[in-house]
């Protein structure tokens, strides 16, 4: 059984959800993951935050305004009254749940279970929609299924074992509609997956049933070779491995939630990026197969934080980096890119959150510089260590930009950049002309 997952784009209008039934109904087996409806977390994000503020009015407006904004839509969803009726009772249902949350106390699982009921709407109005039409199709509850354990990690078995459970109730059903983002933690509480999770769960549930195929559905065909918001001239790329593919979703491409790649590589699950708009068209396929040479693409991440650090003790001294390692650990803050001399190192964040704190116990035994604003620029293709000539043409595509960092090496297939936040449109536009010849 195949798993397909819809953005919020995907589903944001009855138009929209009407459209979808061409992409799902087919002969094939599948289990539909949804989103949202586009801006719906947003808001509800918006109103835990009235609520935790015990701004009770502006709550009640917004929950009553998001309200309104399902009411418009299911009225244009269905045709039959019968139909409008569940769908009117199901965001009654919904919004007076929300409402509820005004009368007392907020706490952190609430706002959760506030989160959650985005996703709960969308697949419950496109469930009763493809009823109406008289298209069979089971709604699964992703509550019953997707966990997280006690370090907010997907719980893969615990998911395969209960998804198996609720499929085996439905034999013979060729198509389940079921609830992206949101899960239950390790105390059976309501949980998500964090923002834009809807990708992690359609990879998750791929990993879990051993799916063929997982399939990401957007409005672009699948990922580029630069970014199309900052360059005129991009392609999409047909074949990228799982490993090219994770660089670039980490740093920067938007189309696909960089978590998503884990759990499909683990179990070797092709994950391809097709185009609601468009879906004839190839997209990108992301898998264990290498997938050519060359140069395949650049993707820019910002709102970097470099941290250079300068030791007279680093010099012929061993555990020295393990101190430094070790405060970034304390403060929970990943590092993204690291260069070394012999006396000082650099290195990247992008939460910068504890960045003060990190600094004070960074200066205990070294000289600290910090510049903010910084951009990666993660360059993927094959760098390995038989290749000739692909840094030289990156460093040839830069030469007029001044680089803070070069981390290369780390992987055979990626080079990353470190220049000032305002060069990154020239560095995209002077890498598309150096590499890809735009
Ligand atoms: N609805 C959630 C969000 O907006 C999850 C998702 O769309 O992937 O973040
Ligand atoms: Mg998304």
């Amino acid at each position: 059984m195949k798993v397909l997952k819809f953005g919020g784009t995907s589903v944001g209008s009855a138009e929209r959800m009407h459209a979808l039934v061409d992409l799902v109904v087919n002969m094939e087996a599948k289990i539909v993951v949804l989103s949202a409806m586009s801006g719906t977390t947003n808001a509800l994000v918006e109103i835990a935050d009235k609520l935790y503020s015990k701004d009770t009015a502006q709550a009640n407006e917004l929950i009553s305004k998001l309200e309104e904004k399902y009411v418009v839509e299911v009225k244009r969803l269905y045709k039959t009254e019968a139909a409008l009726q569940k769908g009117l009772n199901l965001i009654r249902y919904h919004f007076d749940y929300l409402r509820a949350f005004t009368l007392d106390m907020f706490t952190a699982n609430e706002e959760k279970a506030v989160l959650a009921q985005g996703e709960l709407l969308s697949t419950a109005m496109f469930h009763y929609y493809l009823s109406e039409i008289n298209v069979e199709s089971v709604l699964l509850p992703a509550l019953n299924f997707m966990r997280i354990d006690e370090n907010d990690e997907p719980d893969l078995e615990y998911i395969e074992r209960h998804i198996t459970e609720e499929l085996n109730k439905y034999p013979g059903t060729s198509l389940f509609i079921t609830q992206g983002y949101i899960c239950r933690n390790s105390f059976g509480e309501i949980d998500n997956l964090k923002r834009g999770g809807s990708d992690y769960t359609a990879s998750l549930i791929g990993a879990a049933i051993y799916a063929p195929e997982v399939q990401i559905w957007t409005d672009i065909d699948g990922m580029h070779n630069n970014d199309p918001r900052v360059v005129d001239k991009t392609h999409p790329i047909h074949e990228l491995t799982f490993d090219e593919a994770a660089e670039l979703a980490y740093f920067g491409a938007k189309i696909l939630h960089p978590t998503c790649i884990l759990p499909a590589q683990k179990r070797n699950i092709p994950v391809k990026l097709l185009n609601t708009m468009q879906p004839e068209a190839k997209g990108t396929t992301i898998s264990d197969k290498a997938s050519g040479s060359g140069i395949k693409a650049v993707a820019a991440k910002d709102g970097i934080t470099a941290i250079n650090i300068k030791s007279g003790r680093m010099l012929l001294a061993h555990g020295f980096l393990r101190s430094v390692f070790e405060i970034f650990e304390r403060y929970k803050t990943p590092i993204d890119m690291i260069t070394t001399s012999e006396v000082a190192v650099s290195l990247t964040i992008d939460n910068s959150k504890y960045l003060q704190e990190i600094c004070k116990e960074l200066e205990e035994f070294s000289d600290v510089t910090v510049d903010q604003n910084q951009t990666i620029i993660c360059i993927v293709g094959d760098f390995g260590s038989e290749t000739k000539g692909c840094a030289l043409k990156v460093l040839e595509a830069m030469k007029t930009i001044p680089i803070r960092m070069i981390s290369y090496g780390g992987s055979p297939f990626n080079v990353s950049l470190l220049v000032k936040g305002e060069l990154k449109k020239a560095s995209l536009v002077a890498l598309n002309k150096g590499l890809f010849n735009y």
